[in-house]
Parts: structure tokens; sequence; C-alpha cells
């Protein structure tokens, strides 16, 4: 089958979060299962654009509106991922160092999706499945549709939208409709949602079926996903939640090129002591105490808003217990009170604001615990990463964090889940893992269980092959 995955992110090219890892790593699964995956997406000024090589693969010019834009496509030469990585070249519109944030975003990613489709509509052949993640690409059904440009070729190519996070649905205000290349004005209804485009919401009208990233997280759109509750209930039909996997070749704590000590579950205890001490070393930490580490955008979504009161109230009330390690960037006024706490407690506490993909292996190899009490967590990969490299998650009952972790309490029960995203909950789940590292046969049989258990791409990647089965 010849399946193109259309993405904003994919890791190692560009990635801000969760949706670059399932870009990077379904396509070469599925091309290991003997499919033809294929990735597109904007070529933007990252180091991996440097450090490989690339063809010229094919030129063409669009519209977005009035304005004339020529576009290139190019493909990296050695199939370095695993499988064909092409990447749209539209000088400068994608062209930036950094994914998102600009304030011509939705020009840029508009233009992207109209340049996709104008190079798919130039082959020859069609491919089986169009397969697209996020806002960003969710335009792409209904354009191929109801466009006049591309139904004609394209209309009958099945289409898949995989929603990795609802709550950015790529609002357009209407007066910028004329972006769209020509259509059938009756069906504006299929781009509209509450007097905008939706972009995420016409996606969902338009796919021939729509998957999302855990089965409770689609479950909760029904009653929460920032306005589109009643549209996930109307269309539930064609909806489908498949939890992620991970690249375990990747995600290995045995291998992984950016640790100092490898280690298997045989070998953990000793592993994860010298990772964890190489990690307090680096930032003053106490190796003695539990580590507990966050990892991850700093915005409400993940309740980083909690962090700096639920930190403070566990380190002044149960005073040396424990250290806390942050690594995450985002909401200014966070990362401002995180880092003001540097100066507060000494060796038991450290953040570090910004991305730093090495750093954060070295954690999730290094800490006890990693604490992930999100707001909404449609799967969540930390989680999964700290499973396979023995740290024990403590999160809070919601989306993906609920499939995938069971609480200590429950029978085989192998880390801490909490209702509420409050000092209260979080301080009293920190409580819990301060008592369990007292028991370190406890600990030793945890680690090994957890990473025992398989969530690699493999045991995932056949409910893929079954949504395209169903709409080819
Ligand atoms: P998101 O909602 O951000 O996509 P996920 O749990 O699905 O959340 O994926 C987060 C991914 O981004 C993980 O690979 C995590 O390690 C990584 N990540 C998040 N923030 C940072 C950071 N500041 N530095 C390095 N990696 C990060």
């Amino acid at each position: 089958m010849e399946i193109i995955h259309i993405s904003a992110e994919c890791y190692p090219v560009a990635k801000a979060g969760g949706l670059a890892d399932v870009v990077g790593a379904l396509p070469k699964y599925q091309c290991k299962t003997g499919h033809h995956a294929k990735v597109i997406m904007p070529m933007y000024e990252t180091k991996f654009l440097l450090q490989h090589e690339f063809d010229v693969h094919a030129k063409g010019s669009i519209y977005l509106g009035p304005t004339h834009l020529d576009y290139t496509i190019i493909k990296e030469k050695n199939n370095t991922l695993g499988f064909d990585l092409f990447l749209v070249d539209i000088k400068g519109l994608l062209d930036r160092t950094m994914i998102y944030s600009h304030a011509d975003d939705i020009e840029r990613f508009v233009a992207f999706q109209i340049a996709v489709l104008d190079w798919i509509n130039s082959w020859e052949h069609v491919p089986d499945i169009i397969h697209c993640h996020d806002h960003h690409s969710a335009l792409i059904p209904f354009m191929m549709q109801h466009c006049y440009g591309f139904k004609n070729k394209l209309a009958k190519i099945p289409s898949v939208l995989t929603i990795h996070n609802a709550q950015y649905q790529g609002w357009i205000g209407l007066d910028k409709s004329f972006y769209i290349p020509t259509y059938d004005n009756w069906k504006t209804g299929l781009l509209e949602w509450e007097g905008n485009i939706n972009s995420l919401a016409s996606g969902i009208k338009c796919a021939w079926k729509v998957t999302t990233v855990s089965e409770s997280y689609m479950n909760e759109l029904k009653w929460n996903s920032n306005g589109l509750e009643k549209l996930f209930e109307y269309e539930k039909g064609k909806c489908i939640g498949i939890l992620n996997g991970i690249d375990n070749e990747v995600w290995n704590p045995q291998t992984d090129s950016f640790l100092k000590h490898h280690f298997s579950s045989r070998t953990v205890t000793n592993g994860k002591k010298k990772n964890k001490q190489v990690l307090c070393n680096q930032f003053g930490l106490d190796p003695s105490k539990p580590l507990i580490v966050f990892i991850g955008r700093l915005v409400g979504e993940k309740a980083a808003d909690v962090l700096p009161d639920s930190i403070m109230s566990c380190l002044y009330t149960m005073k040396d217990a424990c250290s806390f390690l942050i690594l995450g960037s985002g909401e200014s006024q966070i990362e401002w009170q995180l880092q003001q706490m540097n100066h507060q407690f000494g060796n038991n506490y450290h953040a570090v604001i910004g991305y730093n993909e090495a750093l954060s292996h070295n954690m999730y190899a290094g800490a006890d615990f990693l604490l992930m009490p999100s707001r909404v967590e449609p799967c969540g990969l930390n989680q999964l990463y700290a499973l396979r490299y023995g740290t024990i998650p403590i999160v809070r009952s919601t989306g993906g964090l609920q499939d995938t972790v069971k609480d200590m309490g429950e029978n085989e029960g192998f880390g801490i889940r909490f209702n509420n995203a409050t000092v209260r909950d979080i301080y009293y789940s920190v409580e819990r893992a301060i008592e369990m590292y007292q028991n370190p046969k406890q600990i030793s049989w945890m680690r090994k269980y957890m990473m025992a258990i398989d969530h690699s791409w493999e045991s995932v990647i056949n409910n893929y092959a079954n949504v395209y089965q169903q709409i080819i």
C-alpha cells in the first residue's frame, strides 16, 4: 500500500512535541511491514537539512489567493529515516528556523497544503491512502474532494486524519477563505465551525476516517474538545482511538546514543544509579534522594502552571526528602517562576528552560520518577519513554495516561495515579513516591516489570492497517 503522511513535524527533521515522534516512527514501521509509506512536510531551516543530502524531486507553482508562489519538492537521498522523506520548500514562507508561532502561520500552512496537493495531482498514478496529521494538514480532505483543481483526480483517494491534539484547530477568519483554491460554494459548511474556517473541524467532517491517539482521549473529546464536542459526537461512527507506539530503536536504554551509561532490565538498578549521578552532578542535585523530573511544554494543558506551587509545597514541607529537575519551555510567566526557584532550593531543585533532546533522554534514564499532572493528554509519550527507561510515572488519570499507567495500589500496578491537577493531589502523590523509594525491592520489581511492557510500534501497527483496509 502506498501511504502518504502529511505533517508539520517529523523527528528528527523538525520536532516540537509528540507529533514529530509519531510521524518519524509510524511510516518507518509501516515500511518494515511491506508498505510504501512516505512523509511530506515543510522544509524548515533545521540542522537536519544541513546534515543530509537532498535531490530536487519536483517543481511547481500555486496561488495563495492572488499571490503566486513557486515551490520545490526535495527528497532526502539516502533513505536515512527508513522511509522516503519529501520536503516542500516555499522561499520566504516555510524556510524558517522555528516551526510555529509566526504571524503568518495561516498563510504558511495553507500554502503548504496546496503545494502538497498540487504535487500529488501531477503524478501519473494516485496513492492508496492520504494520511493527514493535526490541523496543519486537515484542510487536505476538503480540498481533495471539493476544490475544482483537485477533485477530478484526488476525490477518490481515501483519507485519514489523525488528531494528536484537538486543542489547536487551525482557525482561519472567513475573510481569508479566498486562500483556499476555488471550490463549490455550496460546500462552505464543510469548512466552517462557529463562524470561522476551522481546519480541524473540516478534517473531521471530510476525512474518510478519523483517529486519535488513545481510546480514552477519543471518549473525552465528546465532552471536552475546545468547542468541537458536538462534532465528535456526531461523527463518532468514523472515529477510532489507536494508542501510539514508541520507536524502540530510538528509545532504547541499551543503545541510546545520548546516554553515557547503557542498561537493560537486568542491569537497571546500577545503570540508573550511574545515569542519575551524571545528571545530579550536572545540576548540583543530591543523588541520594529520589529524583522527580518533569519534561514538557510549560502550558496549562500540561498543568505546568501548578508546578511551582506544588514543588514549593513539597520542598518546604517535606524538607530534604526529594529533588526535582524540570526541562521545558512555553508560557513566559511559568518559565520565569520555575527559573526563579533555582535560587531558592539549593541542591533539591533545578529547572532548565528550553528544548533539549539529549537532556530529555538523560532525564528519562537518570530519574526515579516522572511527573505528568496534565489536564489534557491525548496519548502522552513521555510516560511510555519513562516505562522503557525504568522510571516510575506519576500521572493524572486522563487520556492516554489513564490507558497506560496502572496505580501501584492495583494488582500488578507500576505507577502512581491521581485525579486532579492540584497542589494537594501532586503533594500527596509525591509523598507516595517518596515512601515507595524507601523500599528498594518494590522499586526494583517495578522497574523490571515496566521495562518489559511492550509499547512498540510493531505491537500497534496493525490497527492502522485495519483502518486503511476498511476504507480502501
Ligand atoms: P506533546 O503534547 O508536547 O506533543 P507528548 O507527550 O506527546 O506531548 O510528546 C512530547 C515529546 O516532546 C516527548 O518526546 C518529549 O520528550 C519531548 N519534549 C517535550 N518538551 C521537551 C523539551 N523541553 N526538551 C526536549 N524534549 C521535549
